[in-house]
Parts: structure tokens; C-alpha cells; sequence
């Protein structure tokens, strides 16, 4: 999960994208359940914190993906318009549905408080390991999206082997308010690019000033990175320089188990 979140709020869990590197699956079949894609009608009673806390929206599956039904994203867009001071990060490897209607009609009435992200392991074909859409899709939707005047958000993880010109020219297109950079944690599906190409994209990020994050197994690079590359915070209102915000520090994360 992205590291300067404060809360996730996890009002769908499951997926279709069958990622064969994907953590929420594993944790839910080792609480012996399916990894299904399920609407909690329940989590539309939360209260939001008000606090100005960034909250990432189904850390447990993926709200946009095929298996949740129109109506349901809908619900879950209508709760979200009752929070009166926070953002949230809608996330997801199916970023096309962001212009199904009547989808696209509540993310323009939310622009103020949203965030649409999507991940992008690598430039490269992802079949091997994810029946997701591929990468090129994920970046279209997400362009298009900065186009009608979102804000956007990249995860880069898992960061396998990629193309550095294709997928600078993404991201310099998707011009994210953040990214979050991490390796494949515990299997190995994806191919690990080597140093110097993170290194090299971290530079890139650099000269674009765009803010990233990196995951704890890409820690050990953080020294060679360059002095921007200390910036890691978000910056939720664009009338502030990122930093003067803080991260927000403390997790809450409901829906996690239940
Ligand atoms: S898209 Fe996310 S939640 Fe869905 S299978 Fe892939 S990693 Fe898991």
C-alpha cells in the first residue's frame, strides 16, 4: 500500500486480475476465504476521519475491475461525496472503466477530492503474470485522465524489466502528483530490472519534480539517489509546495479481515 496513506477503506475486496504476485490474494485464501470480487454494503455507514487524511480506497482488491458492477461503484462514489476534507486514491489496473458512464459523471462531480492512479509494472507485456489490461492501456486512460484536469497517481510495483524511453514518455504524459517505486515482495513472477535503470528513472523523476516514494526494498538505492529524491511527500493541495505537507503517519486501515 502507498506509505503516505493514513487510512485504507476497504468497501469491495476482491478481483478478477488473477496477478500472480498479488499479496491481498494470498492473505485472504490464508483466511481460508475466496478472493472474489464482493461488494460490503456495510462500509457505506463508515465515518471518514475529516482530518484532511489521504484514504486509498480497496487495498484488498480492485474496485474497477470487471467483477463489481456499475451500481456498486456508484454507491461507493456517492459515499465518498459526503466527506468533507479528505482525499481519496482510486486506484486500480482497469482505469478505463474511470470513463464508463455514469462512472465519469461523479468522478467530475469529485475531482476536488480524488486522486486516480493506476499500476504500471513495466512498459512491457504483463500476460505472463496478470490478466489485467495491458500496461499501454493503463497509461491511455491515465493521460486521457490528466487531460480532462485530475489528479493522478503512479504505482511502479512490482517494478520489473522495462523500457526506459517508453515508459519515462508515460509518465511525463500522466504527470502524477506521486509515485510509489517497489520491487516484487516474497515470489518472483516479475523480472527485476537492474540499478541502473531505477536509478536512471529515479533521475528522470528528478528533472520532472515529480515527488516518489520508495518502497523499503528499494531503500538501499535511496543514497544514490539524488537530493530531490529526499522528497517524498504529497502534495493534496496544489496551492502548497509538497513540502510544507506532512505525510500523514498513522495507519487505519478498515476492512483489512472481516
Ligand atoms: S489488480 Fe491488485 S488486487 Fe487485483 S489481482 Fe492484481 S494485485 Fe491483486
Amino acid at each position: 500500500m502507498f506509505k503516505s496513506v493514513g487510512w485504507t477503506w476497504n468497501p469491495i475486496t476482491g478481483c478478477t486480475h488473477d496477478c500472480k504476485y498479488c499479496w491481498a490474494e494470498s492473505l485472504t485464501r490464508r483466511w481460508g476465504k475466496e478472493f472474489v470480487p464482493t461488494f460490503r454494503v456495510s462500509y457505506l455507514n463508515d465515518q471518514f476521519p475529516n482530518d484532511g487524511t489521504w484514504i486509498f480506497v480497496g487495498s484488498m482488491g480492485d474496485l474497477f475491475c470487471d467483477g463489481i458492477k456499475t451500481e456498486d461503484i456508484v454507491k461507493v462514489l456517492e459515499k465518498i461525496k459526503t466527506a468533507e476534507n479528505n482525499i481519496f486514491l482510486l486506484q486500480t489496473k482497469n482505469p478505463s472503466r474511470f470513463q464508463e458512464l455514469p462512472i465519469y459523471r461523479l468522478l467530475e462531480e469529485l475531482k476536488d477530492k480524488i486522486v486516480l492512479g493506476t499500476t504500471l509494472e513495466t512498459n512491457w507485456d504483463t500476460s505472463e503474470f496478470s490478466k489485467a489490461p495491458p500496461p499501454y492501456d493503463r497509461a491511455y486512460s491515465l493521460i486521457n485522465a490528466k487531460k480532462m484536469g485530475f489528479k493522478t497517481f503512479l504505482s511502479l510495483e512490482p517494478l520489473s524489466k522495462f523500457q526506459s524511453i517508453y515508459l519515462k514518455q508515460w509518465i511525463m504524459h500522466i504527470k502524477p502528483e506521486a509515485i510509489e517505486i517497489g520491487l516484487e515482495n516474497y515470489t518472483e513472477f516479475t523480472t527485476r530490472p537492474s540499478d541502473e535503470d531505477i536509478l536512471d528513472l529515479l533521475d528522470a523523476l528528478d528533472r520532472l519534480r515529480i515527488p516518489y516514494i520508495l518502497k523499503e526494498n528499494l531503500d538501499y538505492l535511496q543514497p544514490q539517489a539524488t537530493a530531490n529524491s529526499q522528497q517524498i511527500r504529497i502534495n493534496p493541495d496544489p496551492g502548497k509546495p509538497a513540502d510544507e505537507l506532512e505525510i500523514a503517519k498513522s495507519g487505519n486501515t478498515r476492512g483489512m479481515k472481516e
